[in-house]
């Protein structure tokens, strides 16, 4: 006995522990099958009313009239709870106590019935149906509510102990008999009902989990963990549902893909962390800007696309605008404020393609127009992009091979100190040899170079080439290398710059980078720590096209630079503008002063040539001096310098008779 109280203790606290969705399915259990429990009350009905009616007993009429009505009223309550209560806790509490109160008052009455036939009627046959009846309902009883232990005990005792205690209170030993057999029973269907519970709470509760499993399963190949938005499987989902949606209602759809501009950096200086809750506030910002009228997917890393139904023409644009706005105002992350703008690219269903991939895709390339252009803006999806991006894509295609194909070639263009007339360094120019376009010029392929990540590949090659090359120069003559921004936030660079001096065995300071303006605008600490480490190991650094950005004097000061390289621009207004000559002549001075060289770029004349001596630049570069040549061609001409010749000699070109002045 006490056996079964602890256990029955233990249920207690294991019921309080399951979880909620698990208790409500076990109460379900009670009412999913409402024939047994309609089979048990016509059962006590009958059995009760055919006794009452051949005793003639009114206890046992009282009797049967109470348990046909608990038998109706609980059936009642069956149907009512099973369309209600299966969802919600409280009520499934609720309905759990009713059900109980009918349970124990029906098997309560069961037990009178058959405690009152032993005691009031004389009649074998009504103790036989009474305890028949009785003992069939609580054995069943304790199968069908075995998934509520207390309530099916307490059925299981409130029917069978009344019973117990009639056979006991006869004086014939046989029934003494019965009675103790019919509190064994009891004791054994109490085992298996705990048996009974323990299988269908393990069998719930596994199901319950799969359950949870298959929806997390669901949701994190649906919607991205981090923000919560829809990923980019569950949002072409969504687009062509919404697109077949449209084509009906006649409504237009726009599919705005969003860029965040300066991402990696944020990311890059300030960490994942701080880049992870950015990406949070914008796609927070984002949603609310949709609210209502569409939905936003995050397509990985800083990318979202927003989609919206709209009607009204220009509508794309003005969500576009909205999203420019929103996205301009500072937000506040762990104190610091932190501004991402964005570049969007739009396009419009039905005007721009009526399948999910044509408007993904047009989008995407009016994205592509938006950053090219600046960033920080929109830009709405044209035909004649969709042409560019096919010829981009074939001269990235066609670049690939190239690379693999060996058409790429490094040209040489010399530098020459204007003091000596001799040739100190040669720029290296990448030539790409097209079979069928010609040559390709680099300020075409190198941006596209740049934006596909073939440029890392393409430097890296350039650089050991380059090494390669100026090792077999004279030991006075440096070879100087274009350095792409884009590489220079690049960690690998200084292991690639490293690798191109050790395999050719070229000393550091006989290798120049150039660097764009562009680089130190961006401030960033990536570049500006690679820019310093490659000033330790001794190499030269050069500001390439000088005056074409912002020019700013503070980076001159910030970084050392070995040279300032004045751009072409300026060299071809030298003779028509005094503008172009004052700042040509300020620079001289800084330069001086900051004991810098300073080269002239884009020397075509002798005019030009004689101007930025009498200006006194350092050096010069130009077609007036020389071409970029081939690998051969610069090496014979450096050869021919070391042994005291014209190096511009045996060229075809005429030597420039300024330089014959000079090296005279
Ligand atoms: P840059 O570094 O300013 O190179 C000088 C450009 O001016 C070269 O153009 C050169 O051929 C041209 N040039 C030299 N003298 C004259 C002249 O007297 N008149 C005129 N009109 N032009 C002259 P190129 O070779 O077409 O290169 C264009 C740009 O492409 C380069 O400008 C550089 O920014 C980039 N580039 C070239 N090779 C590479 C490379 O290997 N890596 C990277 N990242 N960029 C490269
Ligand atoms: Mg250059
Ligand atoms: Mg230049």
């Amino acid at each position: 006995m006490s056996g079964i109280v602890s256990r029955l203790r233990e249920i207690g606290r294991t019921d309080r522990t399951v979880a909620d969705e698990v208790r409500r399915s076990l109460v379900e259990t009670l009412f999913v099958s409402s024939t047994s429990l309609g089979v048990g009350a016509v059962a006590g009905a009958a059995a009760s009313t055919a006794i009452a009616l051949s005793s003639g007993d009114p206890w046992l009429a009282v009797t049967a009239v109470a348990i046909g009505l608990t038998g109706t009223a609980r059936m009642c309550h069956a149907v009512f709870f099973h369309h209600t209560a299966a969802h919600d806790t409280v009520a499934s509490a609720r309905s759990e106590t009713m059900y109980e109160v009918g349970a124990w008052a029906y098997a309560l009455l069961l037990g009178l019935l058959t405690l009152l036939t032993l005691l009031r009627s004389p009649n074998a046959l009504h103790h036989f149906i009474a305890g028949t009846v009785t003992i069939g309902y609580a054995a069943g009883i304790c199968g069908r509510n075995a998934g509520r232990p207390v309530i099916a005990i307490g059925q299981l005792a409130l029917a069978s102990l009344p019973m117990s205690v009639g056979l006991f209170m006869s004086s014939d030993p046989v029934r003494w008999v019965l009675g103790i057999v019919v509190v064994v029973f009891m004791i054994g269907m109490t085992d298996i009902t705990f048996q009974t519970y323990s299988a269908v709470l393990k069998a719930m509760s596994a199901t319950r989990e799969q359950k949870r499993l298959t929806a997390r399963f669901e949701r994190l190949a649906r919607y991205d963990a981090m923000t919560g938005l829809e990923n980019r499987g569950a949002f072409q989902e969504r687009l062509q549902a919404e697109l077949t949606a449209v084509e009906s209602s006649g409504e237009q759809l726009a599919v705005l893909w969003v860029d965040l501009d300066k991402f990696k950096e944020i990311n890059d200086s300030l960490g994942h962390p701080t880049g992870d809750r950015v990406l949070c506030s914008v796609s927070r910002q984002l949603s609310s800007i949709v609210d209502g009228r569409g939905s936003v997917a995050r397509f990985g890393g800083d990318e979202f696309v927003l989609l919206a139904r709209g009607t009204k023409a220009g509508f794309a644009e003005d969500i576009a605008r909205e999203v420019m706005r929103a996205l301009a105002v500072p937000m506040n992350i762990d104190g610091a404020s932190l501004q991402a703008t964005g570049s969007i690219g739009v396009a419009v269903a039905p005007g721009h393609g009526r399948e999910a991939e044509i408007l993904l895709q047009r989008a995407d390339m009016a994205l592509y127009h938006a950053k090219s252009n600046g960033r920080n803006d929109f830009c709405l999806f044209e035909s004649a992009m969709e042409e560019e991006f096919l010829e981009l894509r074939a001269l990235e295609a066609a670049l690939r091979e190239a690379i693999e194909r060996e058409q790429l070639e490094v040209y040489y263009q010399p530098i020459v100190d204007l003091k000596s007339g001799r040739i100190t360094c040669c720029e290296a120019l990448l030539r790409w040899h097209h079979p069928e376009l010609g040559l390709v010029s680099p300020s075409r392929f190198i941006p596209l170079a740049e934006s596909t990540g073939l440029i890392t590949p393409i430097s890296h090659w350039v650089l050991g080439q380059a090494c390669a090359a100026a090792a077999k120069w004279p030991e006075e003559v440096s070879v100087a290398v274009n350095m792409s921004p884009a590489l220079l936030k690049d960690l690998h660079l200084s292991h690639m710059i490293l690798g191109g001096l050790y395999m050719s065995g070229l000393a550091a300071r006989r290798l120049e980078l150039e660097i764009t303006e562009s680089v130190l605008l961006e401030e960033n600490a990536q570049s500006n720590s690679l820019i310093r480490e490659f000033q330790k190991i001794g190499l030269k650094l050069s500001i390439d096209d000088f005056g074409t950005g912002y020019s700013s004097l503070t980076y001159l000061k910030k970084y050392r630079f070995d040279k300032i390289k004045i751009d072409t621009t300026f060299i071809a207004d030298v003779t028509r503008s005094r503008e172009a000559r004052a700042i040509i002549h300020a620079l001289v001075g800084l330069a001086d002063e900051l004991d810098m060289e300073i080269v002239a770029e884009g020397i075509e004349t002798e005019t030009q040539l004689g101007y930025v001596t009498g200006a006194r630049c350092t050096a010069a570069q130009g077609f007036f001096l020389g071409k970029p040549m081939p690998e051969a061609e610069i090496l014979r001409r450096l050869q021919a310098q070391s042994r005291g010749e014209d190096w511009s000699a045996g060229s075809g070109a005429e030597v420039p008779p300024l330089l014959k002045r000079l090296q005279a």
